[in-house]
């Protein structure tokens, strides 16, 4: 079967599921690892067997993001890639910040949460141009976004935000 040509649309994002937006991942092979398993299945390395200053996983963005296109609403994925332009940082970066920030030393387990909601907040309305590709592999559920470019000028990367919001000076 042959795959569909990406096709490139203009959208309006509605909302971000704020409770899933990354997965963890091997740093050899960068195939996906649960959060509790230490060991790899997918290759030779285990990453427990590491130095403490060497990790032996990593984050990545996995979001799924609800738009509004002039026709319809649906619900696409962005892979790392993509969500940094919308971040302005990486993954770990992200959930990094996520653990700091001031608000979050007293509500354990709820930092994420929080920061989650409200960088999901930072983005709705925010206008895009995107381009989708249809899941090559049958089972996926979702158009994946391969490139995303932000419409309104001026626009800031959620990080930039959230960093004012919460009163970090950029390069904390
Ligand atoms: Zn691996």
């Amino acid at each position: 079967m042959e795959a569909e040509k990406p096709t490139t649309t203009v959208c309006t994002v509605v909302a971000i599921d704020h409770t899933s937006l990354y997965y963890t991942v091997c740093s050899f092979c960068e195939r996906t690892l649960s959060e509790t398993n230490t060991t790899c299945n997918h290759c030779t390395r285990n990453p427990s067997a590491l130095p403490q200053s060497a990790s032996g996983s990593k984050r990545l963005f996995r979001v799924l993001m609800s738009i509004a296109t002039e026709t319809k609403v649906f619900v696409v994925v962005l892979f790392d890639r993509a969500a940094r332009v919308l971040f302005g940082s990486s993954a770990q970066d992200f959930i990094d910040f996520a653990k700091h920030h001031p608000f979050s030393a007293n509500r354990l387990g709820m930092y994420f949460v929080l920061v989650a909601e409200t960088a999901s907040k930072i983005l709705e309305g925010e206008m895009l141009r995107v381009t989708l590709s249809k899941p090559k592999n049958g089972n996926a559920q979702h158009q994946r976004v391969v490139s995303v470019v932000p419409l309104k000028s001026g626009f800031r990367p959620v990080m930039d935000t959230l960093r004012e919001v919460y009163g970090v000076r950029a390069g904390c």
